[in-house]
């Protein structure tokens, strides 16, 4: 290519420069925007359980205060708004060193049969305490092999099978199951609890998001594990999915890649 008119040549450059600079100014707004809405999220996301607590303390340090079973139960819900500013804490630090990129995806081969094992003997105590069974049947152990970052995978457990003892009904069932599929393995938490209203599918993975019925009840959460789980299953390159009918239940999918094994086993 010979140029014949280079005045032309400029004026097509220039152009050119100001669309990328456009398309910049762009991003950088929505950035911004984006930053300030997670500051107001989080800000408002404290709020509520700091003047709760204040609230609660000052009722029992009024001098005419001698209901003794009632301060019993003011400092139990100020210990409960306690603890969700600590899961707060904890889930804040967690996604924003993984926004950050700060924690890199660290691969590993490893046997998921194991890691779903070690979640569930970490989650049993509170699974009985809220009269949940947890069921995970590993029928082929070879076939679970997988290639992703342990630790991270270990959160992804613990946020959603933690959710379906959260959300499950007394004398509920938890089912892990694994499902070799290509190249991939799927892990899905399947609960018979509470369910989710279909309206609010689409919004459950974003950051601070609680369906109404979590917030009236005061369920301890941050409203971020899901957001969590999300962050890493596509650090991975991964997808995760949900299913759930209001009354009957859920299920969380999400998949792994899965290590080939060179010489296969037979099941005789
Ligand atoms: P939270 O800290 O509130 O549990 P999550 O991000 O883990 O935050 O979940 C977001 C919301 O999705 C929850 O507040 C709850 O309303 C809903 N949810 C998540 N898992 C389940 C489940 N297994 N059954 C019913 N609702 C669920």
């Amino acid at each position: 290519y010979v140029s014949t008119d280079p005045i032309n040549d400029v004026e097509f450059e220039v152009k050119e420069w100001a669309r990328d600079k456009k398309s910049e100014i762009e991003t950088l707004r929505k950035q911004e925007q984006f930053r300030r809405e997670f500051l107001s999220n989080i800000s408002h996301e404290f709020k509520t359980p700091l003047f709760a607590i204040q609230g609660y303390i000052e009722a029992v340090q009024e001098d005419n205060f001698e209901d003794q079973e009632m301060a019993q139960q003011f400092l139990r819900k100020a210990q409960r708004n306690l603890d969700r500013l600590n899961y707060l804490i904890v889930d804040l630090d967690a996604i924003s060193k993984l926004e950050s990129g700060e924690v890199p995806v660290n691969y590993q081969k490893f046997n998921l049969g194991g890691l779903v094992k070690e979640v569930i003997e970490s989650l049993e105590k509170k699974a009985t305490e809220h009269k949940i069974t947890l069921w995970f049947k590993e029928k082929y152990d070879h076939s679970t092999t997988v290639h992703a970052d342990r630790e991270k995978i270990r959160q992804v457990l613990v946020n959603l099978i933690d959710n379906s003892i959260k959300y499950g009904k007394e004398h509920g069932n938890t089912y892990i199951k694994t499902f070799e599929l290509h190249d991939q393995i799927l892990v899905e938490v399947t609960d018979d609890g509470s369910g989710i209203e279909e309206k609010y599918l689409p919004r459950l993975f974003e950051r601070f998001f609680r369906t109404d019925k979590s917030r009236s009840r005061q369920i301890g959460g941050s409203g971020l594990g899901l957001a969590i789980v999300k962050h890493i299953v596509e650090a991975h390159q991964q997808t995760i999915t949900v299913r759930s009918t209001e009354g009957i239940g859920s299920t969380f999918g999400f998949t792994l890649e899965k290590v080939k094994q060179p010489f296969p086993l037979t099941d005789t």
